[in-house]
């Protein structure tokens, strides 16, 4: 059985194909602003442990941070910043009085909509559907800037391109596990530069304007060595 992918190359894959493939191929990992102020927003919910909340209507809610997921069907293994738990009864915190679950993602930034967070949440959601067989019908996205909660239905729209996604993913890895028993150099998809470029923690090694799909960087290099 092949490795399982990190949840997150999915949410990297659908922002830029390149820089999931930078990462997953080349082994490439970027800082900036906004990755490490990210690092800070999860500082809470990166430690495990869990904590219980009583509703509004009076139900025992228990919030599990940090909880690790995985599917076996989509080769995927990850974690879940928060799951909420619903239980059936305000008993013992077990599967079989397991009335809900929600998985909760942490983001930087005011409440907006990106299709890559929706789809890094839905995969958490049928990660846990297949751990616990439950329907997990929406979860949530917490944006850190607004201190604000936004609600993402996982539509079949939404299941449909993320197990898109997902098969892409695992199609790049095989195609650079092809190139390297085959001794080639895998490329990564070429560079194209969208506003999204600049706040890209690859963006210093990508070069995403010299190396961009017009083929300047080759253009320059054949140049480089006319005589
Ligand atoms: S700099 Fe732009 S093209 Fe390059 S990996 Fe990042 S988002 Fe993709």
């Amino acid at each position: 059985m092949t490795e399982p992918l990190p949840l997150s190359l999915l949410n990297d894959h659908l922002y830029c194909p390149r820089r999931a493939a930078l990462k997953i191929v080349e082994g490439w990992r970027g800082a900036n602003v906004h990755t490490e102020r990210g690092d800070i927003v999860h500082e809470h919910t990166d430690l495990a442990g869990y904590e219980s909340q009583i509703s509004d209507s009076g139900a025992k809610i228990i919030l599990l941070r940090a909880l690790p997921v995985w599917s076996e069907r989509l080769g995927l293994s990850g974690k879940c910043d928060i799951v909420e738990v619903e239980l059936c009864s305000n008993l013992k915190l077990e599967i079989s009085n397991l009335k809900s679950l929600k998985p909760v993602e942490f983001k930087l930034g005011k409440r907006r909509k990106w299709e890559n967070d929706d789809a890094q949440l839905c995969a958490q959601a049928l990660c846990l559907e297949e751990m616990f067989g439950v329907a997990i019908p929406g979860g949530a996205v917490f944006h850190a800037d607004s201190k604000r909660r936004r609600e993402v239905e996982f539509t079949p729209e939404l299941r449909a391109s993320t197990e898109r996604a997902i098969g892409d993913l695992h199609a790049l890895l095989h195609r650079s596990e092809v190139s390297n028993l085959r001794s080639e150099i895998p490329r990564p998809p070429p560079a194209v530069w969208t506003p999204a470029c600049e706040e890209c923690s690859l963006f210093d090694i990508c070069l995403p304007k010299a190396t961009g799909a017009d083929g300047r960087a080759e253009r320059l290099a054949r140049k480089l060595f006319e005589i």
